[in-house]
């Protein structure tokens, strides 16, 4: 009898680790490692979400006729030590992690390796397209990943006579404040309730309301629910934020991808199917399946090709702790309490608050990159190494030097304004740099550019923002600004 070991972002009967296997043949292993859950300060509904996946995972195959043997081991070694023991397996096999280090760990505890198909495209394919390329442009892997597998195509050209509609999907917040298709909620169930009570005490945030799907079946009823009522909206304010709204047109999917609770193939076709159908426009259908086979598969193929010095990048020297904000929550900065309060209410964010709110305040205050990752990966029910890296460490911070974007996402408070109705009751003004109501983004965006002047020199891209900020005429009150902001936000006052 060999053993399948079955990792907790692997839940999915379609796992080539169990491809072919019979209830004969296989004894079915899951651990769930005390050292991995109290690593971090995570948030409840991330840690909830994962282990009560995993536990229905392993009740579905029990249901299958497999044997499993579930373990609450101190670590993954001694769970497998221990299940070994017991069980003298022929051979231990598990598919691929979705981390690197994870990878190494297997090969020492002498586990074979079958290959990943939780992606579209493996990451030694994509490290194969990668190869020679002098820039790796996401807009170049997406349509080679549009081709390669048939999605929105209509014989050799793209449906709708363009391969990307992103033009149509940067509208401001609509004016009548609009709101959006209400997540689907489960009911609670007593396993629910009892992995509620066993949580850490070092976990954080509101407890689970249902809102994250803990098994396939109620995940596929989330990917009906999108494609029904979210797609048709999803789109044109793809980057706009409104107080209150804290899923706006997202989808919420990325937790069910991420643990294998749903396959990018098949949200895919669910999307396709409904804009064949008419039922949801092309710009629409086409800006999310650009997200699941375009940028996920690409931050996927990155995180491989650049591994592991990618972990370690810095290139602003960013060294700041994470500043007290993020774990308190309590500001006076509406568009950061609004982003903080969804995180902790949700354990969610959307990609701009993310980016241009939370990332855009840690850029600006020079926080570690390491510290923002952790951050980041414990506090969202989506977290992990392999998407956090490039979109923490490359798109938000800049920390890999513009391997993956080609200039810091630094924006100032008129961007916010732009994108959201946070500022209208905000005690700052967005366009004030200097003074009492000064824009804590706005002062930070120019001292940005005015202390990383020499560094962002030679990108091309940043020519314009550096010139403005020479010009300006009062940068001895924004540097004198930009220290007091940053003291107050150091010490949790702002
Ligand atoms: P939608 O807007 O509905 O998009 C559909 C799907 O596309 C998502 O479910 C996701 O699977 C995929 N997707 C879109 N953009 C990206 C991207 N840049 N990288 C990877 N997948 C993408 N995503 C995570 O899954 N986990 C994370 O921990 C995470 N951290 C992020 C941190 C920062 C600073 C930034 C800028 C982005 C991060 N992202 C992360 C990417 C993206 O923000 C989330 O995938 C998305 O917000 C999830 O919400 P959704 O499912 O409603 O997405
Ligand atoms: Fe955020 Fe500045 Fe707008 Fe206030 S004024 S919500 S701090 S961007």
């Amino acid at each position: 009898m060999d053993t399948v070991w079955v990792l907790g972002d692997q839940l999915n009967r379609r796992i080539t680790s169990l491809e072919g296997r019979s209830t004969d043949d296989t004894r079915v292993l899951l651990i769930e490692s005390r050292a991995k859950i109290s690593s971090k300060p995570f948030h409840r509904q991330r840690l909830h979400l994962v282990l009560t996946a995993m536990r229905r995972f392993a009740d579905e195959l029990r249901n299958l006729g497999f044997e499993v043997d579930y373990r609450q081991a101190e670590d993954f070694a001694k769970g497998l030590a221990d299940h070994r023991q017991e069980f003298s397996p022929g051979r231990v096999i598990a598919m691929e992690p979705m981390s690197y280090r994870m990878l190494d760990r297997l090969a020492e505890l002498d586990v074979e390796i079958t290959r990943s198909n939780q992606f579209l495209c493996h990451y030694e394919d994509f490290a194969e397209w990668a190869d020679g390329r002098k820039r790796l442009v996401m807009e170049d892997f997406y349509r080679m990943q549009r081709e390669r597998l048939g999605f929105l195509m209509d014989g050799d050209g793209p449906a709708g006579g363009a391969w990307n509609f992103d033009a149509d999907n940067r509208e401001p917040p609509p004016k009548d404040a609009r709101s959006w298709p209400e997540p689907v909620r489960s009911r609670l169930d007593d396993l629910d309730e009892e992995i509620i009570d066993s949580l850490p005490e070092n976990a954080f945030g509101a407890d689970p309301d249902g809102t994250w799907a803990t098994s396939r079946r109620a995940a596929l009823a989330r990917l009906r629910h999108v494609v029904e009522n979210v797609l048709p909206v999803f789109g044109p304010h793809e980057d706009a934020m409104l107080a209150g709204e804290w899923s706006m047109a997202h989808s919420l999917l990325s937790p069910y991808l991420n643990l294998g609770l749903l396959y990018p193939d098949e949200v895919c076709e669910a999307a396709e199917d409904a804009y064949r159908a008419g039922n949801v426009p092309i710009a629409s259908a086409e800006g999310f399946i650009r997200q699941i086979i375009g940028w996920r598969e690409y931050v996927w193929g990155v995180y491989w090709l650049w591994m592991p010095a990618y972990a370690d990048s810095n290139e602003l020297r960013a060294t700041r702790s994470l500043l007290p904000v993020f774990r308190t929550g309590d500001t006076e900065m509406r568009c950061v309490s609004e982003c903080l309060s969804s995180v902790r209410e949700h354990g969610y964010a959307h990609h701009i608050q993310r980016l241009m709110v939370l990332g855009n305040l840690a850029l600006l205050t020079g926080v570690a990159p390491a510290e923002m990752v952790d951050w980041m990966w414990a506090s969202f029910v989506d977290g992990a190494e392999w998407v956090m890296l490039p979109n923490v460490l490359g798109m938000s911070l800049y920390a890999d030097g513009g391997k993956m974007a080609t200039k810091p996402y630094a924006a100032g408070g008129n961007y916010i304004n732009k994108m959201s109705d946070y500022c209208g009751d905000c005690r700052f003004k967005p366009g004030n740099r200097v003074g009492d109501d000064a824009c804590p983004f706005t002062t930070l965006y120019w001292n940005f550019l005015d202390s990383n002047d020499e560094r962002l020199s030679d990108n091309h891209r940043m020519a314009r923002q550096l010139a403005a900020s020479k010009r300006l005429g009062d940068l001895d009150a924004v540097r004198q600004k930009a220290y007091e902001v940053l003291e107050r936000l150091v010490e949790g006052q702002l």
